[in-house]
């Protein structure tokens, strides 16, 4: 039986992993090692007896108790915190999710990267802040990565049996967000339950708000540098509002290749999980009659500068990733408070890179390197928060 690991099994990419695998015949077909989640530990201490899983581990320390009496009379050993979930990552399995939201997710990304078998990757950020890092770990133990976001599942997909040396330049598609088509000061005053009403993806709070931003599209842009190894001219995007086509590679003689299909998660997810086969996936099939039509165009760098400060990311290197996603998260946390205004959080982007990215591009990427400039630019973005940054 193949032994599988979810890490962030109770979120919008974890739940939809745990239905798969329900789907494929859950704990007769699987031998579920360890599932982990954060403040629902119900749904967590339910999913693994339902699973049968080894462990289940908490990253909020202060709800092992609740997460114990959850377990109880079941064989589901309880954990909890940062490191607890670090040591379920490092439990030897044949498949592991990554779909942590955050930076949070980048140590235990690391310690199953470290199993040699297969690692499907939703939690874009460990690639965003140390991409070097994580492909070298995978690199010298062996491990298949397997990007799970759809962009770059779509990518991937396109590769497959093609020469990477012959792609001139990867298309990654954007849907634009809830707040595709307005103006800078259209968006001003928009609320919290506006930027997370996302018009075709049914996703977590935080990509949310990232698709809103477009500051989902910079990382991705990162994810795709380190993923495919490409150079910061190879990468472009465009808005197709539809999402149904999911990313396009051009290669060197001008042909394009895409990959296609519903906006529904579990086809990338599920691509993973049964890769190198394919099987029945329960996602709507496209109907082509019924399309009514797929439109693209340019994003509007003015209105979403996330897409305009990610080229400098890329071309900084180093751990320039890790200012913009931790300038980011730390931005979006005054955004959700209600501290600060939506276009604030670019504001504060921009803010930190300028302080930050040289230092940054010159540390490299050690994790304690990442860490230390993750951690000094949450610092730098909150004092800024708390001065009252005017937008
Ligand atoms: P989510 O917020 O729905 O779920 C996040 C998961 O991480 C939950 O299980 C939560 O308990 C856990 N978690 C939260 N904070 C944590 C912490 N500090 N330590 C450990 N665990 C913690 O998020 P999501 O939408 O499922 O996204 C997960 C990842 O997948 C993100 O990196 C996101 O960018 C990526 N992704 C999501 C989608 C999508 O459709 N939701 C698509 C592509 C990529
Ligand atoms: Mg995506």
């Amino acid at each position: 039986m193949r032994r599988v690991s979810v890490l962030g099994a109770t979120g919008s990419i974890g739940t939809q992993t745990l239905d798969l695998i329900d789907r494929a015949g859950g704990a007769e077909a699987f031998d579920v090692i360890a599932l982990t989640g954060h403040s629902n530990v119900a749904a967590l201490a339910e999913a693994a007896i339902r699973l049968r899983a080894d462990v289940a581990v908490t990253a909020d320390l202060s709800k092992l108790d609740a997460l114990r009496e959850a377990l109880s009379g079941s064989d589901v050993e309880a954990a909890a915190g940062p490191d607890a979930i670090c040591e379920a990552a490092s439990r030897p399995a044949d498949w592991t999710m990554s779909a942590i939201v955050g930076a949070a997710g980048l140590a235990p990304t690391l310690e199953a990267a470290q199993q040699g078998r297969c690692l499907a990757l939703a939690n874009k950020e460990s690639m965003v802040c140390a991409g070097d890092l994580l492909n070298a770990v995978c690199a010298e133990h062996g491990t298949t990565l397997l990007p799970a976001d759809s962009e770059h599942a779509a990518i991937f997909q396109c590769l497959r049996g093609e020469t990477a040396r012959e792609v001139e330049r990867v298309i990654i598609t954007a849907s634009g967000g809830p707040f595709r088509g307005r103006t800078r000061d259209q968006m001003r005053d928009v609320t919290l339950a506006e930027a997370v009403a996302h018009p075709n993806w049914d996703m977590g709070q935080g990509i949310s708000i990232d698709s809103a931003t477009m500051f989902n599209k910079a990382l991705e842009v990162i994810e795709a540098k380190y993923l495919f190894d490409l150079r910061p001219d190879q990468i472009e995007v465009i808005v197709h509002p539809q999402s149904i086509v999911h990313s396009m590679i051009g290669f060197a003689d001008g042909s394009i290749m895409a990959q296609l299909g519903p906006p529904d998660m579990r086809g990338a997810i599920g691509y993973c999980l049964n890769y190198p086969e394919r099987r029945d996936l329960p996602v709507d099939r496209l109907d082509f009659a019924k399309l009514a039509s797929l439109d693209f165009h340019a994003p509007d760098l003015d209105a979403f500068p996330a897409l305009r400060l990610v080229r400098r990311v890329l071309d900084a290197g180093g751990a320039a990733g890790a200012v913009l996603n931790a300038a980011k998260e730390a931005a979006m946390a005054g955004f959700v408070a209600g501290r600060i205004g939506f276009l604030a959080q670019a504001d504060l982007v921009e803010l930190a890179l300028n302080a930050l990215i040289d230092e940054a591009a010159r540390a490299g990427q050690t994790l304690e390197a990442v860490l230390d400039i993750d951690q000094r630019t949450r610092s730098f973005v909150e004092q800024r928060i708390a001065q009252g940054i005017e937008q």
